[in-house]
């Protein structure tokens, strides 16, 4: 069995100074690729260094929401150059956070129309975050109706996800798929296998039974295996199912 974590933050600590023991583990669970999303110039940079060390590690390269205040001015540029590298296989993460508005939202939107134009450009999937920010989001990937990509760690509504899905976006779940009350298995039932990823957001979003505990990449199975019980198909499917979903979004 083929696992792909499709977002996973490697450059913390908690990875970082484990990395190898954290990778075999996720092996034995059956995740053997991952891809390191940058939130940041600087951990972008180290996404791509990890990716360059590690075959089964890849890299995506973006401003995150929370730091699209910090953004350098030359940033996109940046983002240009670093994306000529062949294991940086995105643009992300990207997106819009009313959650928590640690950067204001107008800053937010700008940082994230400019790498969506980006990534129109250099034909390159995007990697995109949204928290309380439906409305908005989805009017301004409409702006971009070339752009594809996937929606991370999805938690909206069925009509949301509708919707991402006819732009051409993926929909993306991770260990909140499996908590408690959740509204996300009602969702994730009535969309196409054809169009789901899994990842694990590690360091965050533990999915049961790890819940609270500093997340890491192998989670990705019981992401599958929820989705796996959704469907009422086998593990073996979705991990299939899944794994030739982020082959074809990311060129993997
Ligand atoms: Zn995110
Ligand atoms: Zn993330």
């Amino acid at each position: 069995m083929e696992l792909v974590d499709t977002h996973c933050h490697l450059f913390y600590d908690d990875l970082k100074n484990d990395l190898d023991i954290v990778l075999n583990r996720a092996q034995e669970l059956g995740v053997n690729r991952f891809i390191c999303v940058g939130t940041n110039m600087e951990d972008s940079r180290e996404c791509l260094g990890l990716a360059e060390r590690y075959e089964n590690i890849y890299a995506s390269v973006g401003v995150h929401p929370h730091d699209a205040k910090d953004a350098p001015e030359d940033y996109l540029d940046q983002i240009a150059d670093l994306i000529t590298f062949p294991k940086m296989i995105a643009l992300g993460e990207i997106g819009l956070d009313y959650f928590r508005n640690i950067s204001e939202p107008d800053i937010q939107q700008n940082v994230f129309r400019e790498q969506l134009t980006l990534a129109q450009r250099l034909q390159k999937p995007v990697i995109f975050h949204n928290r309380d920010a439906d409305a908005d989001v989805l009017k301004i990937l409409s702006e971009f109706p070339d752009v594809t990509g996937v929606a991370h760690c999805f938690s909206s509504d069925l009509k949301t996800a509708k919707t991402f899905i006819d732009l051409g976006f993926y929909i993306s779940f991770s260990g909140n798929l499996t908590y408690k009350n959740s509204h996300l298995p009602d969702v994730a039932k009535e969309l196409p296998l054809e169009k789901l990823l899994v990842e694990t957001d590690s360091p965050y979003l533990s999915p049961v039974p790890y819940r609270g505990k500093p997340n890491e990449p192998g989670r990705t199975r019981f992401v599958a295996e929820k989705l796996a019980e959704i469907h009422g198909v086998t593990l073996q499917i979705i991990a299939e199912k899944t794994t030739t979903n982020a082959e074809s979004l990311f060129s993997l």
